[in-house]
């Protein structure tokens, strides 16, 4: 099931896509719980029944939770590829540089930074001189739980969803710790949609993302080096995930800072990323204007 957080007549809603017929179908559901977007859905004990379609093209996407509860929590260097490149790049602050982790390295994006499939992400040229894309997959949690095993970490994702781990790349290496560098405003595009963890195959997810229709990233998540269920083990022990919480898995090779000289996006460039099973999330860069 794909699941869509939207506008239409300036009232948002949560449907039901139909990417067959291209159509939406609304959930019965309060405006007031539908603000919560894809939350409303896994904060319910049964799925509300749906309402009659419209054409998806007269519905404006957000982002399927449009304001995350808590920071994402994000993974670094989890594609033995992209560990490489991000390695020689020289601007590797993290404490294990030069090698891949031995451990998960967490960090998180503030919730404000999400934005919609289509919405811009602002390059502020006052702020950073190295902005870069991070195409990846997130997984939605749909049970909270702490401690929770790999073997059965799965049992506690509700979804999946595209997520655009936009960073600063100088930001990131002036300071330590990379949540300035992450977390910069419109910083976390999201979407299209979200999808129920049925809709994929974790032993064999793509993730392509194109630069002004140039192909950069092109891998699958048989690459990565801490799978799913080892990610959610690593942070439940001891830190509580509730529903809700949203993961994003880390990027594969090919990334600006990898190339020589590095890649960094300027305004009017556009990112489209494509996971299978998911969809499509683009958005276009456009300077900031204070
Ligand atoms: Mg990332």
């Amino acid at each position: 099931m794909k699941v869509a957080t939207y506008r239409v007549g300036g009232e948002r809603r949560v449907g039901l896509i139909d990417a067959v017929r291209q159509t939406v179908s609304p959930f019965d559901i309060p405006e007031s719980e539908a603000q919560l977007g894809v939350l409303a859905l896994i904060d319910r004990p049964s799925l509300p029944r749906v309402l009659s379609p419209m054409p998806l093209k007269e519905a404006v996407l957000e982002a399927p939770i449009p304001r995350p509860r808590r920071n994402i929590y994000c993974v670094g260097k989890n594609y033995h590829e992209h560990a490489k490149e991000f390695a020689s790049s020289g601007f590797d602050s993290s404490a294990a540089a030069g090698a891949v982790p031995k451990h998960p390295i967490i960090f998180s994006k503030v919730p404000e930074c999400v934005v919609a499939h289509q919405h811009p992400v602002l390059i502020d040229r006052n702020v950073s001189q190295a902005i870069d894309y991070e195409a990846e997959l997130g997984v939605i949690i749909g049970k909270g739980g702490r401690g929770v095993r790999a073997q059965d970490a799965l049992d506690h994702v509700w979804g999946y969803t595209i997520i655009n781990d936009v960073t600063a790349r100088d930001l990131q290496g002036l300071y330590s710790q990379w949540l300035i560098g992450k977390s910069q405003d419109t910083f976390c595009p999201m979407g299209p949609w979200a999808v129920t963890k049925d809709e994929i195959n974790l032993s064999d997810t793509t993730i392509k993302c194109w630069i002004n229709g140039e192909l950069r990233q092109d891998a699958n998540t048989t690459d990565l080096i801490f799978d799913v269920p080892t990610i959610i083990a690593t942070i439940s022990a001891g830190v509580t995930l509730v529903p809700g919480d949203i993961i994003a898995t880390g990027t594969p090779a090919g990334v600006g800072i990898g190339f020589k000289p590095p890649k960094y996006l300027v305004p009017g460039d556009v990112a489209r990323i494509e996971i299978s099973g998911v969809g499509v999330l683009e958005n276009e860069f456009r300077e900031y204007r204070a």
